[in-house]
């Protein structure tokens, strides 16, 4: 009698009114966390398949748990017809990620088309007249950014407010500009980071969804995470009370913890009005990592 086990990795998928997340994040396994109805795709992961479906990948950092699938979901794409895949990046690591696929159409004689852009912090990139993607600082270690989802839309100045059509038409004409404009931020993305200023960014606090990591959680692993940069519930309970967001999604949680005494003892610590807004990006029903069975992928050392 053969015993066969298999791990069959399950995806989280989160609806926030009209716009959704589908991902999976595991600290030092894989980050991925895509919004369908924007188009974009936050880190690759290791490319699972619906990641292929995003024209925009934004890369946070250089950490292969983060990267690995790039070079994969740009062939797929090209294989399967689709457009070229544009995938922003931070300035420094533009070179790097550049010379990697430059070697991935070499071993695979295959010209798969990409473009790549290059961000710096709070660089905004206005894809469309009415959405962008900002660049903002994340603190961990090397180059890293963490990415906000702007809506830009233009409203009319209180003061020609109540003017008829033609009115308004009239003092376009003459060059009066009688609209300014306004940024929305949706979806803010954080990547890997410890704490800093990024939390006191106005975009990423006032985004609708922010998307942050906390990979630590129990009081002896404060080392590991001032090692590693990254946040522990102990920064997260500080930062908590200035953000204002409506949702807060928690990813990149440690394999040492599973998702249900994560999120104890985070209720613990923030209460339980607190965490009303605040979702785990992998508390699904099947996730290897909600802490039902006790996982068999040992923590990474490179979390
Ligand atoms: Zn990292």
């Amino acid at each position: 009698m053969i015993e066969k086990s298999f791990l069959i990795q399950k995806y989280a998928r989160l609806g926030f009114g009209s716009v959704h997340l589908i991902g999976y994040s595991v600290a030092g396994e894989e980050s991925v966390v895509q919004v369908p109805e924007l188009n974009v795709c936050f880190d690759i992961g290791r490319c699972p398949y619906f990641a292929l479906t995003s024209d925009y990948v934004c890369l946070t950092h250089g950490h292969m748990d983060h990267l690995a699938g790039l070079p994969y979901y740009l062939s797929q794409r090209a294989f399967q017809g689709m457009k070229a895949g544009t995938v922003v990046v931070p300035r420094e690591t533009e070179r790097g990620i550049d010379g990697m696929l430059r070697c991935w159409r070499e071993v695979e004689r295959q010209g798969t088309p990409y473009q790549l852009v290059g961000m710096s912090p709070e660089e905004l990139w206005e894809i469309r007249k009415d959405f962008g993607i900002r660049a903002v600082a994340t603190h961990h270690g090397g180059p890293s950014l963490g990415y906000v989802l702007i809506s830009i839309r233009e409203k009319l100045k209180p003061e020609y407010m109540g003017k008829v059509s033609h009115e308004l038409a009239q003092l376009r004409k003459e060059g009066v500009q009688i609209q300014y404009r306004i940024e929305v931020p949706l979806v803010a993305y954080l990547g890997d980071t410890c704490t800093g200023s990024v939390f006191d960014h106005p975009d990423v606090q006032n985004a609708e969804i922010l998307i942050t990591e906390v990979t630590f959680f129990e009081p002896g692993h404060h080392t590991k995470a001032k090692a590693g940069k990254h946040l522990h519930l102990e920064h997260f309970a500080q930062i908590v009370p200035k953000l204002k967001n409506k949702h807060i999604v928690v990813s990149h949680v440690s394999r040492r913890i599973g998702i249900r005494k994560a999120k104890a003892l985070m209720r613990k610590k923030l209460g339980d009005e607190q965490m009303e807004r605040i979702t785990f990006l992998m508390d699904f029903e099947g996730s290897t990592d909600a802490g039902d069975v006790e996982s068999t992928v040992p923590p990474s050392e490179n979390e």
